[in-house]
């Protein structure tokens, strides 16, 4: 599940690698994940790659002539280069840029069935007017912005929806939630509305912390090929059942539809447990 320290690392890696490559064809295999026509995929074939770069959750490929891929991963896609070209069979392929002069390739990849990741090819002066990117909020790293009035604005939502919230703050997702508010020592059912001046402080120096942390983490350990699965330095989130880091208190989680969120009780939620939908919705 690539959030902003995923997307971050993948964005340099690529940058590093391509800076400055042609591109020699691009293909988006079934069409699905190709969102736009005009200017066809075709208007990048021949031309220079001139930098990778993230905003918020997305990537960005900008290309010589005013152009940009823009790519969002979704839940289980990934953007990796290869050495050599995909075979027409791989179904995991949904955009394939080859490199001029080698068998090189850039890859969007999609796990499992659903297909949400997607690409749009956009003039660049358009590109910040995109839906995607023109409703997000400020970036969450290098510079998170003052969280006081932000979540204030966000009434009785609780912290860990909002966090998540790209059009709140964007590049925070399921997993550095549940690391950012354990860090700050924040109930994920705290109101947004419900924080003091110091509560507020925290949290904006527990996004900082661990989204930097994680990006100095992969830039020590994630080389090319960028592996499927990056290994995210993460203490709480997927840590149910274990022991606090801090204060040895067994990790609780909630179990949703689709993901689960982790807290320690002792430093959250007054030692409180909170209810587990999972269960609930079982006992029903
Ligand atoms: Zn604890």
């Amino acid at each position: 599940m690539p959030e902003l320290p995923e997307v971050e690392i993948t964005a340099r890696r690529l940058d590093e690698a391509l800076r400055g490559s042609v591109i020699a064809s691009a293909l988006a295999p079934g069409l699905n994940a190709l969102k736009t026509f005009d200017p066809p995929l075709h208007a990048i074939d021949g031309r220079a790659i001139e930098a990778i770069r993230r905003r918020g959750k997305h990537l960005v490929v900008d290309v010589d002539g005013e152009l940009s891929l823009l790519i969002h991963l979704m839940s289980a896609g990934r953007l990796q280069l290869f050495d050599k070209r995909a075979g027409m069979r791989d179904r995991t392929s949904r955009l394939l840029v080859r490199i001029e002069g080698s068998e090189r390739e850039l890859r969007l990849r999609e796990f499992g069935t659903r297909q949400a990741a997607w690409v749009k090819l956009l003039r660049r002066p358009e590109l910040e007017d995109d839906e995607a990117l023109a409703t997000l909020g400020p970036e969450a790293w290098p510079d998170p912005p003052a969280l006081g009035e932000l979540l204030a604005d966000q009434g009785a939502r609780p912290l860990h929806g909002v966090l998540r919230d790209q059009r709140v703050i964007a590049g925070i997702g399921r997993s550095w939630v549940d690391e950012i508010l354990w860090t700050a020592r924040l109930s994920p059912f705290k109101r947004a509305d419900d924080l003091s001046g110091d509560e507020a402080a925290a949290l904006r120096t527990a996004v900082f912390e661990r989204l930097d942390g994680a990006i100095a983490h992969y830039e020590e350990v994630v080389t090319l090929p960028i592996p499927d699965k990056l290994p995210l330095p993460l203490l709480v989130h997927r840590h149910a059942g274990e022991p606090c880091p801090r204060c040895g208190a067994t990790i609780e989680a909630v179990h949703y539809e689709s993901y689960v969120m982790c807290y320690c009780p002792t430093d959250q939620t007054a030692g409180k447990v909170l209810k587990d939908r999972r269960l609930s919705r079982l006992l029903k």
